[in-house]
């Protein structure tokens, strides 16, 4: 079983930036990701608040940068699924992959949140052919066409304008009167005559012959039932953490968000967790990547008080 001193769950932002500090501090170090590197921002078309881009990055540039960095300084990216995690009585950890396992002296958990499903009647079934969690990776399949965006907040808002230079309508459907979303995107979605709101209206049911054609919705105020015709369905409706392999071992909160203290230390010695997973996240890049830094700082700090002489 091969040894590391740091695993890292998860390369988004929180994770590559864990795996850089840990790879400097010349720890043996792993980055385990099941799908991209970069997480959120993989398919964020501009990141525009991320500090010293002034003009914006593309997110998937910014983490093939970030990835070059962590490997620079010996972090070795592992394209395995971590499906569990476990402490040993010898205070070791032992990462079990789809295909490995490993044992390390030191777990960071930055394993991120998905985006939260609308759970009404066929978006399952249509999914993949009409409805989408990402507006940067399927907004072209929709020229000229008009299409729907679920939800108020900052995705919603963002990727409803990438949809919008392909799409020949946006209809942004929102349950409440009022965005969530931040004020600069508010007044760009509110300039863009593409557009649309759909104010105090949630989505009841989406159907299609085997691809998206309407929405069925049902205003939240008056109760009334209508139908929009649309053939692509974005949903961004929040975010789940990928918490699962932490049950059992941490506490975590209502929504599924691990407990951590200031330096990232759950109750768990040498079980550290960062980013969107942790309770209380403020959910931003530069603040995952500040949360890996702290997390992979704590871990450099147990091994060195855990085991002084290195080995
Ligand atoms: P979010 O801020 O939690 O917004 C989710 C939206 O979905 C809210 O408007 C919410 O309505 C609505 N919603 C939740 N459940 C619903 C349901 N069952 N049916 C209908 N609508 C529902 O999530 P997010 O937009 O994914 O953003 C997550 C974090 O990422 C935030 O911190 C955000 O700032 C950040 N982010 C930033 C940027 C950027 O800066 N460019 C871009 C993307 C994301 P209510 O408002 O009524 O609760």
């Amino acid at each position: 079983m091969p040894d590391l001193d740091i695993a890292i769950v998860g390369a988004g932002g929180a994770g590559l930036t864990a795996a850089i500090y840990a790879g400097r501090a010349r720890r043996r170090t792993a980055v385990f990701e099941r799908m991209v590197t970069g997480g959120q921002i993989a398919t964020t078309d501009t990141v525009e608040n991320f500090p010293g881009f002034p003009q914006g990055v593309n997110g998937f540039d910014l983490a093939q940068l970030m990835l070059q960095q962590a490997e620079k300084f010996g972090a070795e990216v592992k394209y395995e699924g971590v499906e569990s995690l476990e402490r040993t009585s010898d205070g070791h950890f032992v990462v079990r992959s789809g295909s490995d396992e490993y044992r390390a002296r030191a777990v960071i958990v930055t394993a991120g949140a998905d985006y939260a499903k609308l759970g009404v009647p066929g978006e399952a079934e249509l999914t993949g052919r009409g409805v989408s969690y990402c507006g940067t990776c399927d907004g072209a399949f929709f020229q000229g066409q008009e299409v729907a965006v679920i939800g108020g907040g900052d995705s919603a808002l963002d990727e409803g304008l990438f949809v919008s230079r392909f799409a020949s309508k946006v209809h942004v459907i929102h349950r409440r009167d009022q965005l969530r979303a931040s004020a600069v995107l508010r007044g760009r979605a509110f300039a863009n005559p593409r557009l649309d709101f759909t104010w105090n209206t949630v989505v009841e049911r989406i159907e299609g012959e085997g691809q998206v054609e309407r929405v069925l919705l049902r205003n939240t105020v008056t109760g009334e039932a209508s139908t929009m015709p649309v053939s692509g369905v974005f949903v961004f409706v929040g975010q789940v953490p990928n918490s699962h392999i932490l049950q059992g071992l941490v506490e975590l909160d209502a929504g599924g968000h691990a407990l951590v203290d200031l330096a990232m230390k759950t109750t768990v010695p040498g079980l550290f967790v960062a980013g969107d997973v942790r309770t209380g996240a403020a959910r931003q890049l530069i603040s995952a990547c500040g949360d890996g830094a702290t997390a992979a700082i704590s871990a450099e700090h147990y091994l060195a008080e855990r085991w002084p002489g290195g080995e």
